[in-house]
């Protein structure tokens, strides 16, 4: 970091809240010089497994984020919506991100202006009292569809139709609105219960020429420029062959999977924890026609246990988990079920070096490192490892 970060050029990339916000770690540096530092961490993390292709890069990265939260607060007498400064519960006040749809931005504003009107005002998180806790809005990029989840303190919502109507005749491009509730004391920014105020709750989208639904808790990657070169490198990656039987483990909505029965007719088991990614997961392999699919909601290395005691076979296993990465269950399970190809898909360095130095260790060799750009300006890496079974000898 030290060598590449620049005496003058792009210092702060002009966002006024560079500092402020803390949200762009690398805005300091030129989008080139980012993607320079991105290639040498993955190189120090992963250059001992092989060769790191060249990160993938955006040609356009600004305005990236199909998916905005901000959170909401009354100050002096004022409400404000932003961005959680980092590591904090302090707000800081944003009317206009680089990395966010400028739509969702804009339908955030207008929601901060429209609250006092209405006499309704910010949730206070010490004293549990007030409306209106954070705001998220989904936007397919594709669909130009428009979910907007108001998160409040409690199920009360005075002036719901007024406020609603308004609302709606400002953006007739939001197609669904949604009221979650969430009064816990947590960091957590969705509560179990909702309510479809509007349309029908969800949004559409489409990735690789495949149609997805997806519902305020599902999730789904942010940045679907760049989520089109990502499942186009896993596919790849995956060789796969017309009957292969394939893993898609931590699944979400099923994109990955589904992408790849429809690119290769392949036949796909998806696991994934979170429900509603489940049930959503079900419905896009109907959307998409799918039959050889099928998903679990299930821990994927409680998963794969059972599957490794049941003899199971795949000889493709894509894995996309969260930034923890992977546990040991689900890795010795792996190494149980002998596929021949393993698909890493990893937003960690960190936690990847550790999980393919278990995989290496125990008949795995990685073949190929491709890093992608997904988050730029973040620090954030995002990276596809192939890895191949060793003949056994
Ligand atoms: N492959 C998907 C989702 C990747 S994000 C996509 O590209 O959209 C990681 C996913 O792992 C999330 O959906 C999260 O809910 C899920 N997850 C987290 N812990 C898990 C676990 N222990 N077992 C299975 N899924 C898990």
């Amino acid at each position: 970091m030290k060598n590449n970060t620049p005496k003058k050029e792009g210092r702060g990339n002009g966002c006024p809240l560079y500092k402020k916000c803390g949200g762009c770690q690398l805005q300091n540096l030129s989008y080139k010089e980012q993607l320079s530092y991105k290639q040498v961490k993955c190189i120090k993390a992963l250059g001992k497994f092989g060769h790191v292709e060249e990160i993938i890069g955006m040609e356009n990265p600004v305005h990236y984020r199909n998916k905005v939260q901000a959170a909401f607060k009354n100050t002096g007498g004022k409400i404000i919506s932003g961005i959680y400064q980092s590591s904090s519960h302090r707000v800081v006040e944003v009317n206009e991100c680089m990395l966010e749809d400028k739509l969702a931005d804009e339908i955030i504003v207008y929601i901060r202006k429209l609250l006092p009107s209405f006499r309704l005002n910010a949730y206070n998180e010490d004293t549990g009292r007030g409306f209106l806790r954070h705001v998220l809005v989904r936007r397919g990029f594709s669909s130009g569809q428009v979910m907007v989840v108001l998160v409040t303190g409690t199920e009360l919502f005075p002036k719901k139709r007024e406020f609603l109507s308004a609302l709606l005749k400002a953006f007739p491009q939001i197609t669904t609105i949604v009221q979650n509730i969430n009064g816990s004391k947590t960091s957590m920014v969705l509560g179990k219960k909702e309510f479809v105020l509007y349309g029908n709750g969800y949004i559409e989208d489409v990735l690789c020429s495949c149609r997805f639904r997806i519902s305020p808790r599902s999730f789904y990657q942010i940045n679907p420029v760049q989520t089109e070169v990502l499942y186009g490198t896993a596919i790849k990656f995956a060789a796969l062959k017309k009957g292969d039987r394939v893993l898609d483990a931590y699944c979400g909505t099923g994109t990955i999977g589904i992408v790849a029965a429809k690119s290769a007719g392949v036949s796909v088991v998806g696991v994934e924890l979170n429900e509603d990614a489940v049930s959503d997961a079900v419905f896009n392999a109907r959307l998409n026609k799918n039959e050889n699919i099928s998903f679990f909601c299930a821990d994927a290395g409680s998963f794969m246990v059972e599957a490794a005691k049941a003899n199971e076979r795949f000889n493709v296993v894509f894995m996309d988990p969260p930034r923890a990465g992977s546990s040991l269950n689900f890795l010795r399970s792996i190494v149980k079920t002998v596929p021949e190809r393993v698909v890493y898909v990893s937003c960690s360095v960190e936690t990847l070096e550790r999980d393919l130095l278990f995989l290496c260790k125990n008949g795995y060799r990685v073949k190929k490192i491709q890093p992608v750009d997904m988050f730029p300006h973040t620090s954030h890496v995002e990276t596809v490892v192939q890895l191949i079974r060793k003949p056994f000898s």
